[in-house]
């Protein structure tokens, strides 16, 4: 089927699609293989979503290459050559153009072309949506690929629009790249900031960064994707897909080791595993020795047991003070307050080492906060710094951000910014009360974040587009989510939150919507992990769609 076009310039099609990042590409190809006419809408001149905008220095992926990839198709799995065992993004953007030449999907994308609203009208069943450059687009089906990173946060500091320079975001880097050969500024030290900070710091003349709050980060051991290894995962794709899909965080932790290499598995019952509060100093000291960073995944206890943990932030801080050489510099670097394990994990290639380079400057806002942005740089509490470029790695209004700045409205006309006032609500992450015929991939409420979200979307995009299928096949207009299976999955997403590092008490992350003023703190991705979320969501189906309402 075709999109049919109007006098009055209306796009007809089944479905609408809002972005073209992994979600949107998949949901183009998946539903167009199911019949149906889609329209997908993307605020970029291309596809790629995340990896399109996020093209600052050292911006790259922590998730392995062989795994962070589509495995809705067995012959993409074995044509493309990944040459890095975790990627970085220029790669990941060919792969993302890659599987739109393959797939054919430009020609359904209208790119360059922004989202500003959607609405229902309940008498005809019909989404309506209206872009920035006054197009409208109707379908029966409206679906927010819209990602849960995408919605760019730049903080308001006064005085910004007087700053001579130029300004940047990590997340909305130029295309035609940046001369960083100057003096640079970076607010932020997340993931963006940890990734970016050692690249730039190598171009610059001189690099000032604004670190509010010290994370904790881990050395990413990235390398070469070893041939035999590529190939293994090549011979053994359909096994490691399906362990990715049941597993609860979207890996198979398949190895590519030969089977019969491996140790035959002990008999009897497995000695418990010891816990680091357990053990006593020296131990601690040997542990740390043999294991490094990977101290922090083999003594898990860490992420349970408040006591442990504080025994792993010692370890932590030892490790900040043994590399970094000046000891004023190494303690602002060093994390206190708060958990391990409570914001993202964050990997790095040279992130302490960058600090004892001469031409980098750690400005410690917890000694002097930012007061304003001046015509030539950043005045803090303990001073001016002078800036050719500002760059703000201050991340993303998370998960809720790239919907509420569309304007959404529901049934009646129901704004999706008053139902979510007190905090997102969702039933599965996937569908909001009062919004019939809209799906959110990856929404609050779906493991998508925790999970490698590549396994999450396609998780997220079969259940969409098989509920659409059932719903045409069946004759109905309409599928929503009850008020009732909402509140009740809310609760769900919260319980099996309590008890984590996550929601400690004393954590602060973008998991809490604590990083945007005035966003109600509340735990915003499904932690129960994606296999048991997937089936839940297959066992709903399988008992008649519960919980929603079709019509
Ligand atoms: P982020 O984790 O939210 O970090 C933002 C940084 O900016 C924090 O250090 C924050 O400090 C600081 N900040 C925010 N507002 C500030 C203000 N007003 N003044 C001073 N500092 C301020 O954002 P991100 O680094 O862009 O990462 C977001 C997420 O994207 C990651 O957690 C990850 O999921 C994803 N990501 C992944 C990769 C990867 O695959 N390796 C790379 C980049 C991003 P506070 O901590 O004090 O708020």
């Amino acid at each position: 089927m075709t999109a049919t076009e109007t006098a009055e310039d209306v796009v007809r099609v089944d479905a609408v699609v809002v972005g073209a990042g992994f979600a949107g590409m998949y949901l183009l190809h998946k539903l167009r293989q199911d019949g149906l006419s889609v329209r997908v809408v993307e605020a970029g001149t291309d596809v790629g979503g995340t990896w399109y905008w996020n093209r600052y220095p050292g911006a790259r992926c922590d998730v392995p290459s062989m795994e962070y990839s589509y495995g809705f198709d067995a012959e993409l799995g074995q044509e493309w050559e990944w040459t890095e065992l975790m990627a970085a993004q220029p790669e990941i953007l060919r792969y993302a153009q890659h599987v739109a030449e393959r797939f054919d999907l430009r020609r359904d994308i209208s790119f360059s072309t922004r989202v500003v609203a959607a609405s229902f009208d309940g008498g005809r069943a019909r989404w309506t949506v209206t872009t920035d450059r006054g197009d409208r687009i109707e379908a029966p089906f409206c679906i927010m690929a819209t990602g849960a990173l995408s919605a760019a946060n730049i903080p308001e500091v006064p005085g910004l629009e007087r700053f001579t320079g130029r300004v940047l975001h990590t997340g909305a880097w130029p295309k035609e790249g940046v001369d960083l050969g100057c003096r640079v500024g970076i607010i932020g030290t997340g993931s963006s900031g940890v990734q970016a900070i050692p690249v730039i710091a190598e171009q610059a003349e001189q690099l000032f960064v604004f670190q509010r709050t010290p994370g904790f980060t881990f050395p990413a051991n990235n390398k070469p994707l070893r041939p035999d290894v590529k190939q293994a995962y090549k011979e053994n794709y359909a096994e490691v897909r399906e362990r990715q899909r049941h597993s609860s965080t979207g890996f198979s932790n398949w190895s590519p080791i030969n089977k019969a290499d491996k140790k035959a598995p002990a008999t009897g019952p497995r000695p418990p595993r010891p816990k680091l509060r357990e053990l006593d100093e020296q131990q601690r000291q040997e542990a740390w020795q043999q294991y490094g960073f990977g101290l922090f995944n083999r003594f898990t206890d860490i992420y349970k047991d408040p006591a442990s943990n504080a025994a792993a932030c010692d370890l932590y801080a030892e490790h900040v003070h043994a590399v970094v050489q000046d000891p004023d510099v190494a303690d602002a670097l060093t994390p206190v307050g708060y958990p391990v394990g409570c914001k993202r994990q964050v990997l790095d290639t040279n992130f302490y080492e960058t600090f004892n380079r001469p031409n980098v400057t750690l400005v410690d806002l917890r000694k002097g906060a930012i007061t304003e942005i001046t015509e030539t740089g950043v005045q803090t509490e303990t001073g001016h710094y002078e800036l050719d470029i500002l760059i703000f790695a201050t991340g993303f209004d998370a998960m809720t951000g790239a919907l509420e700045r569309i304007d959404l409205r529901g049934r009646d006309g129901v704004r999706l910014t008053d139902v979510w006032a007190e905090g997102p609500r969702t039933y599965l992450g996937l569908q909001v009360a009062g919004f019939p015929n809209l799906f959110t991939v990856t929404g609050p409420g779906s493991p998508s974040v925790l999970a490698n979200v590549i396994v999450a979307i396609e998780q997220h995009v079969e259940w969409i587009a098989d509920t659409i299928g059932h719903l045409r096949r069946n004759g109905l207009r309409t599928i929503e989510a009850t008020a009732e299976a909402a509140e009740e999955w809310g609760r769900h997403v919260n319980d099996v939150a309590q008890g984590t590092m996550y929601v400690a008490p004393t954590c602060n992350s973008w998991y809490l919507g604590a990083n945007i003023p005035g966003k109600p703190r509340m735990f915003l991705p499904y932690v129960g992990g994606l296999g048991r979320y997937r089936a839940r969501c297959d066992e709903i189906v399988a008992n008649g769609y519960e919980g929603f309402a079709l019509a």
